[in-house]
């Protein structure tokens, strides 16, 4: 179809970000709105002298070809930043001590982690049928029937707690891992349906082992960057909020610059907005909300606090990615990542940065807590967990007062509003985080999508 199409894409994510790039690419006329001062949403990295700062996310899984060609076609292959080897050891903590976790099943095996009759437990999941669910469950539900409760409070729970700062017990299996989902429909045991997927990856050609974490030379913050430079500035409208649409042959968009209305026509609009900017926005002359219901999506905080120490100050090897705390752990903090071990140059010589994740469904009241009170926790929390000694030499606060939206069970119910909105209007198209995943692979693959249907 026609690529002179004029798009009005809303959101200057790594999500509108990417659907802009691919439309462009194929000829259609855009603009991108973006209501703060810069593009990259939750995408931010700081470069302060040797030290370079990840405000939101660290790393990205490299697991999919799509993503690979963007990246080589924005050129940023020469910047790409792996992940050292250390970084592929996690930590877990148990009994106050970090606690290498298993890298594969067979690993299970030698783990202190996990009691024999967990490991046996982990073992006899091989033999699952496929099961065919007549309802959704929560998360913890889901892996315990699979792996037993021990694998659930020391693997699942942690793990979740990274990736969602959510808690599984609340998380539906069905939305926040919809392959796993999957592949209990189809193979009944997870490991088996995990071997066979690998599988057929590396048949069809994939490199095989996990995806490679992946930044690059000055953090993920130059992927938006790039997008961006290819978008081109004179399409990119910053500090401009869209605040109504109406509907139309013609889209009316209406946006606010410098408390300034202004209204453009489009053929199409691409939403690729959080969840509360979805529930504000009005679709119609009468001011009709028809995704409101998204304002009832939980939104726990994170704040993300970058502390940087001389080497000596610290007394553990830092050899890992990172360590995650177990919820019955009752630690005050949800992780650390050791983001001077995790990629090259983030700290000066002779000192390493840690990255401490605070907040999260558990301790949703530390969003609010002041920087003396964080800096506190974490230092307390540092000092018993990895032997870390005396003050930081450098620290840089990061809040996220709606971090990441939680897949909860009963989820669906807002997924059927996006659709429903779509569906009643025609030319809507709507994606990102609330919608297709959370991670910045899932985005980036939404933002492609969005593009194709904008176009389609
Ligand atoms: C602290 C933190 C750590 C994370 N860690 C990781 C990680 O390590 N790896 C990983 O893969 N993922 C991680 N994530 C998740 C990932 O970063 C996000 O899910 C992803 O960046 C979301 O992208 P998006 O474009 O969909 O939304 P956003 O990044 O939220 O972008 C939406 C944009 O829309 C703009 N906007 C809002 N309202 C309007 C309006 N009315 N008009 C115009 N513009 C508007 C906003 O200003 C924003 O720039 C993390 C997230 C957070 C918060």
């Amino acid at each position: 179809m026609s690529a002179e199409r004029k798009i009005a894409v809303v959101g200057g994510g790594i999500t509108g970000l990417t659907a802009a790039y691919h439309l462009k690419n194929a000829g259609a006329t855009v603009r991108l709105f973006e209501a703060s001062d810069r593009v990259g949403g939750a995408v931010q990295s700081v470069r302060e002298g040797a030290w370079l700062i990840e405000a939101g996310p660290n790393s990205l899984q490299e697991n999919s070809a799509d993503l690979t060609r963007l990246i080589k076609e924005l050129g940023l292959d020469p910047a790409r930043a792996t992940a050292l080897p250390a970084a592929k050891n996690r930590y877990i903590l148990k009994n106050g001590n970090p606690v290498a976790a298993p890298a594969s099943p067979p690993a299970l095996l030698t783990s202190p982690l996990f009691s024999l009759g967990a490991k046996l437990r982990v073992f006899r999941e091989l033999w699952q049928r496929p099961r065919q669910r007549a309802a959704d469950v929560s998360l913890a539900d889901f892996v315990g029937s699979h792996f037993g409760d021990e694998l659930v409070e020391y693997g699942l729970n942690p793990f979740v707690s990274g990736v969602y700062a959510g808690d599984p017990h609340h998380l539906s299996a069905r939305h926040s891992f919809p392959s796993l989902w999957q592949i209990e429909r189809e193979t009944g045991s997870i490991i088996r349906g995990q071997i066979k997927a690998a599988k057929a990856k590396r048949a069809a050609g994939a490199p095989s082992g996990p995806p490679p974490i992946l930044s690059f030379d000055e953090g993920l913050g130059r992927l938006p960057q790039a997008l961006a430079e290819r978008i081109g500035p004179a399409d990119i409208e910053l500090n401009t909020r869209v605040t109504g649409l109406i509907p139309g042959e013609h889209w009316g968009v209406t946006w606010t610059r410098q408390g300034q209305p202004q209204v453009g026509e489009f053929d199409r609009v691409v939403l690729a907005l959080p969840a509360g900017p979805l529930a504000q926005l009005t679709v119609g002359s009468l001011g009709e909300r028809p995704l409101a219901e998204l304002a009832n999506i939980i939104y726990p905080p994170v704040v993300s606090l970058f502390l940087g120490y001389r080497r000596d100050q610290v007394a553990h090897p830092l050899d890992g990615f990172g360590v995650l705390m177990p919820q019955a752990e009752h630690r005050q903090v949800l992780g650390v990542l050791f983001s001077s071990s995790l990629f090259a140059g983030r700290a000066p010589a002779d000192h390493v940065a840690l990255t401490v994740m605070m907040g999260g469904v558990r301790r949703e009241d530390l969003g609010q807590a002041d920087e003396a009170t964080l800096l506190g926790i974490a230092q307390g929390e540092l000092e018993a967990i990895l032997g870390v000694k005396g003050e930081p030499v450098f620290h840089r606060l990061h809040r996220w007062p709606r971090a990441i939206p939680q897949y909860n069970l009963g989820y669906g119910q807002f997924l059927r509003a996006i659709e429903a909105g779509e569906q009643q209007h025609p030319g809507l198209l709507v994606g990102g985080h609330v919608r297709d995943g959370i991670s910045l692979t899932h985005c980036i693959a939404a933002g492609k999508k969005l593009a194709e249907r904008a176009l389609g």
